[in-house]
Order: C-alpha cells, then structure tokens, then sequence
C-alpha cells in the first residue's frame, strides 16, 4: 500500500534541462513508495497577467526566449479559454517570466507567480513551464506511472529525485487520461541523469520510439480543456 500525504507548500517544479534544488523540505525515505496529493488553484477565468524581467530586447538570445514565450503563449491559449495578458509591472498575481542559469516555475494559482527561463530557451521549455503556470505536473510523476515507465533511481541525480516522485495534482482527474508518452510535461529520458548516456527512465511500451514532439499533444489539450473550458466554436 502506498503513503499518501498531502504537501500544502509547494513551491517549484522544476524543468527539463535545468539546474535541481530543494525548493521545499521533505524526507526522502521511502520515497519510491509514497504519493505527494499537490493542491492547485485554476487562474480564474483562464486569464494569466504576466511581465518579463531581466530580458534585453536588445540581446538577440534573449529575444529568442521572448519568442519562444510568445508561440508557447499562443500554443496554450489556442487549445482552450486561456488568455495570457501582459503587464508593465509586477503584481501579487502576475506571472513574472525571469531570465535565469535554471529553468523552472511555480504550479498554478499562486501569488509571487514566477516562471525562470534561461536565455535561449525553446519553444518546448516554454511550453513546458507554461504547463506548469497553467496548473499542470508533470506527467511522469502520475501515481500510475510505474505501469507505464520504468524509473532508474539509481541514475538519477539526488537534487532531482523529487521529480521522479509520484505527484496526484487536485485540479484535474489524471487518471482518467491514457498515459501520455508524447505530453510536453513529459521528462525526456536524459533530464536529471547522473550519467546522460543511461535514461533515467525506460519505456515500458515496446512499440513507442518516435522522439519528443515540440507542440502539445492532445492529451496536454484536453487536461487545459477540463480545467479552463473548451473555446466557444
Ligand atoms: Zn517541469
């Protein structure tokens, strides 16, 4: 049987290819076995304020990240009633996108939002830490995971092992969902690895081998869907 408990702190979920820490305490032992139940809040009426700090206009890496935000942006708001709107400052609940060494962000709702972006950041990292400004956690972290992936905990890295744990996220009913390989909050097999040349996970499909897509699957659509609203047709 597995050990629930509920975190009412969570801060930072971290991303793909960025730098782990401990943004919250917790005890690892027997973490294989336990589920973390993260409470998250919708933004109400699907509209996300937002402003970016640290970013040069000028620069041309940074500009790419500006745009790599802006299709992410456009790939979130065009799958459901989400609306990103942009402020010239900051506020007690607006998102702010700040340039970063790390690449992480905060889950949903919540005041002093913040999402880090390194300069030159793809259109998939975006994506991704939008994902997890809308509400969404990472796939790989669903309780029922393990039917679907097998994890290598001994090739991953300690900072990132609490992104390897099993995670039920209140906002939407993960479960009822396939498992999906092709999500864009889906880890690639190299992220957190202490060795890259070993996947810190392995497919338990046989038949899966297509690469990681850059665009939202239709299972990241439908979990925006059920939380914000289908677009009015
Ligand atoms: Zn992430």
């Amino acid at each position: 049987m597995r050990l629930k408990r509920e975190i009412t702190v969570w801060v930072v979920l971290f991303s793909l290819l960025g730098i782990f820490g401990g943004c919250y305490e917790q005890s690892l032992e027997g973490f294989e076995e336990q589920i973390s139940v993260v409470d998250v809040a919708p933004w109400p009426d699907g509209e996300v304020y937002y402003c970016f700090e640290g970013f040069d206009v000028n620069n041309e890496d940074d500009r790419y990240s500006i745009i790599s935000v802006k299709r992410a942006m456009q790939e979130w708001s065009s799958s459901a009633r989400i609306s990103f709107i942009e402020k010239p400052e900051a506020g007690d609940y607006v998102v702010r996108i700040i340039k970063s060494d790390k690449t992480a962000s905060t889950l949903g709702y919540v005041k002093n939002a913040r999402m880090y972006l390194t300069t030159c950041a793809s259109q998939r990292q975006a994506t991704h830490e939008l994902g997890h400004v809308l509400g969404l956690t990472h796939e790989h972290q669903r309780v029922d995971r393990d039917l679907y992936i097998t994890v290598h905990w001994n090739n991953i890295q300690p900072e990132a092992v609490s992104q390897y744990q099993l995670l039920e996220n209140t906002l939407y009913d993960e479960e009822s969902y396939p498992y999906d390989y092709r999500s864009v909050m889906h880890y690639s097999q190299s992220a957190g690895g202490i060795n890259v040349m070993t996947p810190t996970y392995t497919i338990n499909d046989p038949n899966f081998n297509e690469k990681w897509p850059t665009y939202l699957s239709k299972g990241d659509r439908d979990k925006v869907i059920e939380i914000y609203g289908a677009i009015a047709q």
